[in-house]
């Protein structure tokens, strides 16, 4: 498992808890000194349950890497992160295929086996292993914590003998996972807590943790993909959406913005005029200023004074609570574990949606279809007659060979544990 390079990124992808279990199933565990010591797990206490602390050498080195930021996610390292890697190597973590393709091609180029936790399909029996919603959990439970500190008044009403403080105000948008506990957060404070969605199935998950959901009557028939997410507005729909929603914000003492659709750039929903109408001493945080941005001023990681409302854009909220984060992003990663490596080896088992859709290299190629088509690539099976027979891979128990086809069969590659 290896240390985290990303500029401020405290968390780490495995936890001395979760090498037990990697253990028992047969793995050893080479951990990268120092890697979790900002999530406040030393060294001692992966060695106290039996994982070996090494250099980052001796991590690389092994069968099966582990990240919190693989490459890709972090843009600025692609090519370091990437130097280290290895022809056969398998890597697993966010890794961005969707914002960073190149990146991929980079890791294809390298001969990498790579998945990437934010291509898991929302199904049932993937919960267990979903990054992207116990991180946006704790995003969002911070984002909520984060406006409330910085807001000139308390959230709760409040009576007193010197006259009674009405309880603040607050609008959450996009109300998908982060937005869920922002709402919850906010109003366990004591706001008066809005939100808004453009997915109708959204409002009833809102009202069940105490929000009122607004609705700006605008047409969000397509608002949902077969995957869950929320599908890209037209312009119009976003002009609209802005110009129905300025009222609203005005209103508001804080505003935290969500709202996300996966593999595009962020939509921007609140304006600098929206902004400019509220009350100074306001506050809005933008947690989808990774992606862009809801907000048209939010700047990443810095602090924008607006006539005296605060804009605040953080780009890693579950990195400012790393304790947490790792321990929920270290057990679904051992989850999807679970799935990929049996009896000592690694199973590209491409029948099982999780591991098709995660996987992104493989054999020298990038496999998946998204991150091909973002790169400008055709088809695999339509490219390549070249495309790989992955029984012969089977066979040889070799990797590098060729590409994974799409065709749904399994490729078993030795661990060094299983060797
Ligand atoms: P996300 O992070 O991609 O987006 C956050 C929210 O922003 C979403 O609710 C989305 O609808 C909303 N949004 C996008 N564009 C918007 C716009 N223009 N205006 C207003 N809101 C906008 O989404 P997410 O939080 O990862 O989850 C999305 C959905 O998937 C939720 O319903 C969630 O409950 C569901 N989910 C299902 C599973 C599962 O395994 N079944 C797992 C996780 C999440």
């Amino acid at each position: 498992m290896a240390r985290e390079t990303a500029p401020g990124e405290q968390r780490v992808a495995l936890i001395p808890q979760e090498v037990d279990g990697l253990r028992k199933a047969g793995h050893e565990v080479v951990v990268e000194t120092g890697a979790g010591e900002g999530a406040g797990f030393p060294d001692a206490a992966y060695a106290e349950r039996g994982a070996a602390v090494g250099t980052a050498s001796e991590v690389m080195a092994a069968d099966v890497t582990l990240f919190v930021r693989a490459p890709g996610s972090d843009p600025a390292m692609v090519d370091e992160l990437v130097g280290w890697l290895r022809p056969g190597q398998v890597i697993v973590g966010l890794a961005d295929p969707l914002g960073t393709p190149a990146a991929a091609a980079a890791l294809a180029e390298r001969g990498v086996t790579s998945f990437a936790l934010e291509l898991l399909p929302r199904i049932t029996r993937a919960q267990a292993m979903d990054v992207l919603s116990s991180q946006a959990t704790l995003a969002g439970y911070k984002a909520a914590l984060l406006a409330a500190g910085r807001l000139n008044k308390i959230l709760p009403m409040m009576t007193t003998a010197a006259g009674t403080l009405p309880p603040a105000r607050a609008l959450v948008i996009g109300a998908g996972v982060a937005g869920l506990q922002a709402i919850a957060t906010c109003k366990r404070l004591g706001a008066v807590v809005a939100a808004y969605d453009v997915r109708a199935a959204a409002a009833e998950q809102a009202q069940s943790v105490g929000a009122t959901f607004v609705d700006l009557g605008l047409e969000t028939d397509s608002a949902e993909t077969a995957g869950g997410y929320a599908s890209a507005q037209s312009e119009e729909f976003l002009r609209r959406q802005r110009e129905a929603l300025g009222k609203v914000v005005a209103a508001q003492d804080l505003v935290i913005t969500t709202a996300q659709v996966q593999g595009r750039r962020a939509p921007v929903i609140v304006t600098a005029e929206m902004v400019r109408a509220m009350a100074p001493g306001s506050v809005v945080v933008d947690i989808a200023a990774a992606q862009g941005g809801n907000c048209e001023l939010s700047r990443p990681d810095e602090e924008v004074d607006v006539d005296g409302v605060t804009v605040l854009a953080p780009t890693n909220l579950p990195a400012t609570v790393p304790a947490h984060a790792s321990r929920l992003y270290a057990k679904n990663l051992t989850n999807f574990l679970k799935l990929l490596l049996a009896d000592g080896e690694v199973r590209l088992d491409l029948t099982d949606p999780i591991i098709a859709d995660t996987l992104v290299t493989h054999g020298g190629e990038v496999v998946s279809p998204r991150v091909r088509a973002l790169l400008g690539l055709a088809d695999l099976d339509a490219a390549t007659d070249a495309a790989v027979d992955i029984a012969a891979d089977v066979t040889t128990g070799e990797i590098g060979a060729g590409a994974a086809s799409a065709a749904g069969e399994s490729v078993v590659i030795p661990t060094r544990a299983g060797r």
